[in-house]
């Protein structure tokens, strides 16, 4: 009991002294925001105009077949938490927004395992895998960043692109740094917070929570020191507040942990964890 209190006491601290769920410094901002709209998701096939034309099967047009699979129909943001080029630009990411409770900066560079696996490339990894799958199904799927070398967007954009979009849901992805001693994921829902964007969808959210906690529950545990049972209700994420389409943000592991960090390195653990997420987002839409 006393122990149990104590780890949540932690968990509170723990979200209060880091703006970032996933405890790194606050980076800031930018004005070249990185954005990957449906644009990212429409890869044209690049022709080397230099090279003679072959006779053969007629090039790929913009005429695509209609998507089959049981995910046809539905449209999936994913948000790879961070980017590989906020950390050269702390002037850019540190500009304050509105997260609608509180400012915070435009983006953060997001944590790294100790032996310097950074979050932002394993967020990449893992939406990229997880698009795979969910394209495979049938799902329009949007990244909220086009590569992992670039800096931001804000996580007010990136809230915006899914609502522009009008997804079905949105998922963010990202590595938390916890204590070293703590490990497992948590799944963080948004808090009904009244007049907020979110309040429509805060009911749609936990249920979305539950169906991801669920499966992220059969590759590793629930957070030892943060949350209970895997889910984590928050009031201060932007990209929860902002959101007008179910969404939850989840801490695929502790990439302070040795033991979740092993998983999150491994190329092998990241494909169970996008699978695992792919079956909980699946659950959920249809
Ligand atoms: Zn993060």
């Amino acid at each position: 009991m006393t122990r149990r209190l104590g780890v949540r006491l932690v968990g509170a601290l723990l979200a209060l002294a880091s703006s970032s769920a996933c405890g790194s410094a606050p980076a800031p901002v930018t004005h070249e925001q990185t954005r990957a709209g449906p644009a990212a998701d429409s890869a044209v096939p690049l022709v080397d105009p230099s090279l003679p034309q072959i006779p053969g099967p007629p090039p790929p047009t913009s005429k695509v077949p209609a998507p089959r699979g049981r995910l046809a129909g539905k449209v999936i943001v994913l948000d790879p938490g961070h980017n590989g080029g906020s950390a050269a630009h702390p002037e850019l990411i540190s500009r304050l927004v509105d997260a609608y409770t509180q400012l915070k900066p435009c983006n953060t560079t997001g944590t790294q395992t100790d032996g310097g696996y950074s979050e932002h490339a394993f967020t990449w990894d893992v939406a990229n895998r997880l698009a795979k799958l969910l394209r495979a199904a049938g799902a329009t799927v949007i990244l909220t960043r086009s590569s992992d070398n670039g800096v931001g967007p804000c996580i007010t954009e990136r809230a915006a692109i899914a609502n522009r979009n009008h997804a079905t849901v949105a998922l963010s992805i990202h590595g938390d740094g916890g204590p070293a001693a703590g490990h497992g994921f948590h799944v963080m829902e948004p808090a009904l917070i009244a007049g907020a964007p979110s309040t429509a969808i805060v009911d749609p959210s936990h249920r979305l929570a539950v169906a991801v906690r669920d499966q992220l529950a059969t590759v590793l545990s629930p957070a030892t020191y943060i949350g209970q049972d895997g889910i984590n209700t928050r009031s201060d994420m932007a990209g929860l507040n902002l959101s007008r389409v179910p969404v939850v943000m989840v801490e695929c592991g502790n990439m302070r942990n040795a033991g979740d960090a092993r998983l999150m390195r491994d190329p092998a653990g990241r494909q169970r964890l996008a699978a695992a997420l792919a079956v909980g987002l699946t659950a959920f839409v249809t």
